[in-house]
């Protein structure tokens, strides 16, 4: 990290009166600690592959299930917890049976830009405990509604164990709320976001004849995420 100049410390300082004028209510709004995780929309990587990511997940579809299994799909599973409550089952024979990974997309699916460091780490650890108690597995990657995030959040994911704060290269997701999804020729390291919604199964029969037809191959989000920023 470059040595702050003496401008930049001078700007501090005058924040941090600001703050300490302020009183600890307006104190609590930002932290400096820890350090935050990167934000990742793509990998770099010189490796023919392309990952899949499925949100949310309140539409438990078999035909999805069937197809992530049968074709060994490594999936990065970003669910919130209230959609497991009442069927972990579904879940559990994706993580037991397949290379999927579940991972955090915080507690309630709450905007969070703007929240306090205390509210955002009460939405992503919560997610973080629930997910480990009921999969035995913690999450490595954060994911926030939305794609929306602020720099709270990435301090956030980083207090609650996540190494990479992930949003997506294209949104593959064909939905009112994103009719005519684009899906250009795929290129190694792209993140595709859909969703475990009711047209899951189309969603994933077109990404995966896509990433058939450019030469490339899913592989696991978590292994190829950085947890550092690359270096200017
Ligand atoms: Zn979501």
């Amino acid at each position: 990290m470059p040595r702050p100049s003496s401008a930049t410390l001078a700007t501090f300082a005058a924040m941090s009166t600001i703050l300490t004028l302020a009183g600890p209510a307006q104190a609590a709004r930002t932290s400096s600690w820890p350090e935050p995780v990167p934000v990742v929309t793509r990998i770099d990587t010189q490796d023919p592959v392309v990952f899949i990511t499925l949100d949310d997940g309140w539409n438990h579809d078999s035909a999805a299930q069937r197809l992530l299994l049968e074709r060994r799909i490594p999936a990065s599973l970003f669910i919130n917890p209230m959609h497991y409550s009442w069927d972990k089952k579904y879940y559990q024979d994706l993580l037991n049976h397949g290379p999927s990974r579940m991972e955090n997309h915080t507690l309630n699916h709450v905007d969070l830009p703007g929240l306090s460091p205390q509210e955002q780490r009460a939405e992503i650890c919560g997610a973080r405990d629930r997910n480990l108690a009921a999969f035995g597995d913690s999450p490595q990657l954060f994911r926030p509604p939305s794609g929306r995030y602020d720099e709270e959040t990435r301090r956030a994911a980083r207090a609650c164990g996540a190494k990479a704060l992930v949003t997506w290269t294209y949104n593959a997701t064909d939905a009112p709320w994103n009719p005519n999804p684009e899906l250009p020729e795929l290129r190694p390291g792209d993140i595709i976001l859909l969703h475990l919604d009711t047209t899951a199964e189309a969603d994933l029969r077109r990404v995966l004849d896509a990433v058939d037809a450019s030469g490339l191959r899913p592989a696991q989000l978590r292994d190829y995420a950085p947890d550092r920023a690359p270096s200017p």
